[in-house]
């Protein structure tokens, strides 16, 4: 709970509450009554206003349409069997918004216009996180420029918008990902460590030839030498090797994911050894051929957890050992959406209560 700032509440004529069915939910196509909106003038954040999620009007011209300042945020929120909405650690979404707007000179927001929005966003379309076993209300904090103009320079104006959509469960099957040694989703000195929209783009094109090569995902390598793990798909990488949770170390090329330092944390908290470091695909190929690989999974906010059965290198497909319900992943998972749903106690305080 925060002393919110003053915010200018314009509320809609028409709640499309009635017409949510969560039965028949897709993923990012429903959305819910309200945004928070702020814009940076060129000198300060103003006009904090909440207004009904509806049209924008811009001019062709407008600056990230073209050059790509455009950063964005995904989180959260759930509702415990009292009816409690939670969010799972907001402020950490805040700071890497600020990390991306920094790389991509972007303006970059106070935290307490950042949580004051959602706040008070999340009040009003409390009614919109379903309650309900594995369903959420997904936020999406973003930021982009507002100039009208053609040239290549910072934009000296932003918008600043957090809309949200109820998202039904997730379902995780384990998934067959490819490693990919031709295409990378981010270099050495680039934007990877970065959550910007151009990152994405980028990714469409190598995980299009993917699906259509039989994979559902693709494990990213690194951009010089092609020979390092980095990420799964639009998750981080994890995997468990002789017992100990094993995770390539965040750099400037592979995103601080949420859900990752969380399970690094709960492992450290079970007593599990933990390496954050540069794991190699000779090093994972190997500890699959000899079955030290016991388990291996991608880790961000939609699915948690999303388990991987199969790895594909360089034409050969390796089989990882059947899921078990008491993995490591399984485990942590089940812990984690327990602390998000308000089941059991949270000892290091990341559930926030509006
Ligand atoms: N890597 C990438 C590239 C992502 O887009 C995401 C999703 N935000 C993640 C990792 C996982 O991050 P988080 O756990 O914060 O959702």
């Amino acid at each position: 709970m925060i002393d919110t700032l003053p915010i200018d509440i314009q509320k809609t004529a028409q709640s499309r509450i009635a017409e949510l069915n969560l039965d028949q939910l897709t993923f990012g196509h429903t959305f819910a009554d309200h945004m928070f909106v702020a814009d940076f003038d060129g000198k300060e954040w103003t006009d904090l206003r909440i207004i009904p999620y509806g049209d924008m009007l811009f001019k062709p011209a407008l600056m990230p349409l073209h050059y790509g300042q455009a950063i964005f945020e995904g989180m959260k929120a759930y509702k415990s069997a009292e009816g409690e909405v939670l969010i799972f650690r907001p402020q950490e979404n805040a700071a890497r918004l600020n990390k991306s707007a920094h790389r991509l000179c972007m303006a970059e927001i106070p935290e307490d216009i950042f949580m004051s929005g959602l706040t008070e966003l999340l009040r009003l379309d409390s009614q919109w996180v379903p309650q309900r076993d594995n369903y959420s209300l997904y936020i999406r904090p973003f930021m982009f420029a507002t100039d009208e103009y053609i040239g290549v320079s910072p934009s000296k104006t932003y918008r600043f918008i957090i809309f949200n959509c109820p998202v039904g469960a997730y379902y995780s099957k384990p998934v067959k990902v490819k490693v990919e040694t031709e295409f990378v989703r981010a270099a050495t000195g680039g934007t990877g460590a970065a959550k910007c929209a151009g990152n994405y783009a980028g990714s469409l094109y190598p995980a299009k030839l993917a699906q259509e090569a039989g994979y559902d995902q693709l494990i990213w390598t690194d951009s010089t030498e092609h020979k390092y793990v980095e990420e799964a798909g639009t998750m981080n990488f994890m995997f468990v090797i002789d017992g100990t949770l094993v995770t390539p170390a965040v750099s400037d090329s592979i995103l601080d994911g949420i859900t990752r330092k969380s399970i690094v944390q709960i492992a450290k908290d079970w007593g599990m050894p933990v390496e954050e470091r540069k794991v190699s695909i000779a090093e994972l190929i190997e500890a699959l051929e000899s079955g030290r690989l016991t388990e291996a999974f991608g880790a961000g906010t939609a699915a948690v957890v999303s388990p991987i059965s199969v790895i594909g290198y360089e034409g050969k497909d390796y089989d990882l050992p059947e899921i078990k319900s008491d993995n490591f992943a399984n485990r942590v998972k089940i812990y984690l959406d327990d602390i998000k749903y308000g089941r059991v106690a949270d000892p290091h305080n990341w559930v926030y209560h509006l």
